[in-house]
Order: C-alpha cells, then sequence, then structure tokens
C-alpha cells in the first residue's frame, strides 16, 4: 500500500504501528452551515481511503470530531466565531444550530454513502480532556497564559514548519491579512489554546477552566478527541488541503508536546473543488449542496462518481456539464452492470486476479479512476461469465459504493419530491387535527403510488419502493 504523505512530502509504503490495525483520524465539519460539495470531495477522499485499506485487509478504525465551539473564520485566532455566525444569521441559539446541522451533515454522508465513522465525538463534550492537555502542556513550558488567554509558544515545538514548509517570515504580521498583531504573544504565529478573553460578548458556549471561564481553540479539539481515542500514537491524519496551515501545524505541535514524542506517521491531504470563479464558497454565488444538486435533478451518487474520475491529489473544477457527463457514464455502467444475469460458476482464478488488480489500484495512492478503469475491464472481459462479474462488481463496490448492483435507482424529479414534501405536511396537519383517518389515507395512497414515508424522531422521510 502506496501513500502519499504530506509529511515527508513523498508517496511512502503504509506500514502502521501495530501489525494491520490502522488508527485513522479525520477532521470533521465545523456544523455552523450546511456542508458544500467541496467540503463533501474531502469526506468521499477519506471513506475511499478507509473503505480501501479494508478492502486490502487492515482492521481500521476511524475517528472524527464534531467542531461546534471555538472555530473562528480565520482558522486562526482572528475574525468572527462560526456558530456565533450561524445563530446570528438564522436566529437560534448556537446549540440549535449545532444540533440542526450536525444531522444535515450526516445525512449528506447517508446520501454518498460514505461511512459513518465507528466514533463521533462533539468537540463541546470533551472540554475535560483540553484543560488537562494545556495543564500540561503549561508544566512543561509549551504554553503560557498572558492577558487572559493560554497561548502555545511556537518556538518550543520541534521544527513547527515541517509539515507546511511554509517560510517563517511569510508570516510576520503585515505580510499575510490573517495574521493580526496580538501583543499578548510571545511571538506573532503563537496561538491560542484556551480563549478567556473572548472578542464575543454574546459568547454563549463557555466552560469553567484553571484559567478562567472561557473556551477551547479550535486545534486542540483535534489533538484532544484524538488522543482520548487512540492514546499515544495516530496512523493517519486527514483533511483537505486547507488544513495544513494552521490546523494539522498546530495540531501536531500541540500533541507532540503534550505526549513528548511523534505522533502520527502519515498525513493524507485532498485537493479542493473548486467552482468556475475559483473558491468554492458558502456565502457567495451558488451555495453548491447536496440538496441543491438533488433538486437539480442528480443523485448524489453522479457526485460521487463525478469525484472517482479524479485523482484526490488534484483540485478539481465543477461545472455542471462535467457533472451531466458523470451522470450519464453512471448511468451506462449501471445498466450494463444490471443486465449481467447470475449464470455461471464463479471463476476463482480470474476473480483473485481482477480483486489483486483493484487493490493495487488502490493501493496506488488511492488511484480511484485506475480503479474504474478495472471495474470497466471486468465488464468486457470476454473469458469471464456473468456470476463472476457480478461478484466482482459486487467486491469492488464495498470501495467505490455505488449501488452498481441495487436495482435501477429511480429518480426524485424535484416535482415528484415536490408533491411527496407537500403531502408530508397535509399529513402533519391533518395528524395534528387529529384526523388520522385522513393521515393514513394520504400515507397509503403515496405507498400505492411507490413512495414510503417513514416517520423518524427527527419528522418524517421517504423512500421510493
Ligand atoms: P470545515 O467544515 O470548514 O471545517 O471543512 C470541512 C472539511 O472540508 C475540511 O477537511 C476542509 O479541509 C475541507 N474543505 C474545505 N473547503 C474545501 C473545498 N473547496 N474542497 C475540498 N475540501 C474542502
Ligand atoms: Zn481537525
Amino acid at each position: 500500500m502506496k501513500l502519499y504523505n504530506s509529511l515527508s512530502k513523498q508517496v511512502e509504503e503504509f506500514i502502521p504501528n501495530e501489525n494491520n490495525k490502522v488508527k485513522m483520524y479525520t477532521c470533521g465539519p465545523t456544523v455552523y452551515h450546511y456542508a458544500h460539495i467541496g467540503n463533501l470531495r474531502t469526506y468521499i477522499f477519506e471513506d475511499i481511503l478507509e473503505k480501501g485499506l479494508s478492502f486490502l485487509g487492515y482492521d481500521v478504525i476511524r475517528a472524527m470530531n464534531i467542531t461546534d465551539v471555538g472555530h473562528l473564520t480565520s482558522d486562526g485566532d482572528t475574525g468572527e466565531d462560526k456558530m456565533a455566525k450561524g445563530a446570528k444569521r438564522e436566529g437560534k441559539t448556537v446549540w440549535e444550530i449545532a444540533d440542526f446541522y450536525t444531522k444535515a451533515f450526516l445525512d449528506d454522508m447517508r446520501k454518498l454513502n460514505i461511512k459513518v465513522p465507528e466514533i463521533i465525538e462533539k468537540a463541546s463534550d470533551n472540554i475535560d480532556i483540553y484543560i488537562k492537555m494545556i495543564s500540561k502542556m503549561i508544566d512543561k513550558d509549551y504554553a503560557y497564559l498572558s492577558n487572559g488567554n493560554v497561548y502555545f509558544d511556537i518556538s518550543k515545538a520541534k521544527d513547527y514548519y515541517k509539515l507546511s514548509g511554509k517560510n517563517p517570515d511569510d508570516l510576520k504580521i503585515g505580510v499575510r491579512d490573517t495574521v493580526e498583531e496580538d501583543k499578548a504573544k510571545r511571538n506573532p504565529a503563537d496561538f491560542v489554546l484556551w480563549f478567556t478573553l473572548s472578542k464575543f460578548e454574546n459568547q454563549v458556549m463557555k466552560w469553567d477552566s484553571p484559567w478562567g471561564v472561557g473556551y477551547p481553540g479550535w486545534h486542540i479539539e483535534c489533538s484532544g478527541i484524538s488522543y482520548k481515542v487512540f492514546g499515544d500514537y495516530l496512523d493517519i491524519h486527514c483533511g483537505g488541503v486547507d488544513n495544513i496551515f494552521p490546523h494539522h501545524t498546530n495540531e501536531i505541535a500541540q500533541s507532540e508536546a503534550f505526549l513528548g514524542h511523534k505522533w502520527c506517521n502519515y498525513w493524507c491531504h485532498g485537493a479542493h473543488l473548486n467552482d468556475e470563479s475559483g473558491k468554492m464558497s458558502k456565502s457567495k454565488g451558488e451555495f453548491l449542496t447536496v440538496s441543491l444538486l438533488e433538486k437539480k435533478g442528480y443523485s448524489p451518487l453522479d457526485y460521487r462518481f463525478f469525484c472517482l474520475n479524479s485523482h484526490y491529489r488534484n483540485s478539481l473544477v465543477f461545472t455542471y456539464e462535467s457533472l451531466d457527463g458523470a451522470k450519464n457514464a453512471l448511468k451506462k455502467l449501471k445498466t450494463k452492470v444490471l443486465s449481467l444475469t447470475n449464470e455461471g460458476e464463479m471463476q476463482d482464478d480470474f476473480y483473485k486476479q481482477y480483486h489483486n488488480k483493484f487493490g493495487e489500484a488502490f493501493g496506488n495512492d488511492l488511484n480511484t479512476s485506475l480503479m474504474l478503469t478495472v471495474l470497466y475491464d471486468v465488464l468486457k472481459d470476454n473469458n469471464l461469465n456473468d456470476k463472476t462479474k457480478r461478484l466482482l462488481v459486487e467486491d469492488f463496490d464495498t470501495v467505490l459504493s455505488l449501488d452498481l448492483l441495487k436495482e435501477e435507482f429511480k429518480e426524485v424529479d424535484s416535482t415528484l419530491e415536490e408533491k411527496i414534501l407537500k403531502k408530508i405536511e397535509e399529513r402533519k396537519e391533518a395528524k395534528k387535527n387529529k384526523d388520522f383517518a385522513l393521515a393514513d389515507k394520504i400515507r397509503d395512497d403515496l405507498l400505492a403510488e411507490g413512495v414510503k414515508l417513514i416517520d423518524t424522531r427527527e419528522g418524517t422521510t421517504y423512500e421510493l419502493v
């Protein structure tokens, strides 16, 4: 298994710390808004990495945080608090915002067939761990209290710039807009571990600490959660390229200061998805979400397929034309797969050969387009009977997760969706008025049309049957 390591800037042989057990940590979303499809590209790449490692026989444990506190718009110590920004935008509390957008994120993951990590931890549930780590860093003189806040002293870190390869001179005040002068810092690039001096008068999320009432910095959250879940060592840490600096750089500084040794061996970063204007944004232009794509008549898996056609380390430009291309190609692929019969006996040798080829394509630093080529080769190969082809498609789809063998996906177009949502509302109203006969009729009528309603604690959803 070969993997590009952002730390060594080379493709390396992947060797986990403990035999074939892989401890994998992936930075989670800041739940102040919907995820855009750029964010989700990163989660798709991480999903392929996790599932591909399992395909190769590794035993993977993956953890992810949900950032619901401490993340400022600059990714550093300046700018607005993202959660407060979301709360202000919608006239809700920060807790309601966190709850709503966490569910929305998990829903997007489900739609994209991204496996929900085995362990998910909310940042706000782990305050005691951050306090423990910060206290130890102060004791070891890596951190200091100044003017109310606790800062990490980057001059004490071993090779602080090793991951980013940045030049410290670039980070001097005035060179970058995001570096604001903070006189309380010993070095301009020092970062906050614990805020007590909040710039935000209405800061709602705050906790008691040895340094006063306040809240953690964003970076300590991932170091803390990773330590809680995995202990002293981590095999793989992932995120988007924007996380390299300052977030992952600061995670390494903190974790290694706290632990007293090297912490994580492999750092993997996915390149960005951009729109035609450049950077993808949640506030400017069209806010590209999975639901928007669905409204426009795409299946979320069309988008997954679109992502798999390019390498995760190449940046990708999103256009509707290329999504149309992916949608058509996926449809053709599915038609071909679904036309396979169940005839013949499994051909063990061919099966093994192609299974290994697919594994090798993945093991070549997640070459997803080559993995797809292996799939097309299987479908084309006249030496294989349909049974073997089917079994191979099933095998590959444990990683690709394109629902290739699921009977023809019935597409929900926007008018149908509108109609169903209207009926759900009418049924809700009927139930409120205690007209259960009408409520049941609406449900039964929809079922007769192939729409099954599902009542959950969060409300009613549906599936096409
Ligand atoms: P955030 O919710 O902003 O913390 O970001 C969630 C994840 O999405 C992080 O791993 C980011 O690195 C990643 N990310 C942000 N923007 C993009 C983009 N345009 N393309 C791909 N990944 C992104
Ligand atoms: Zn993180």
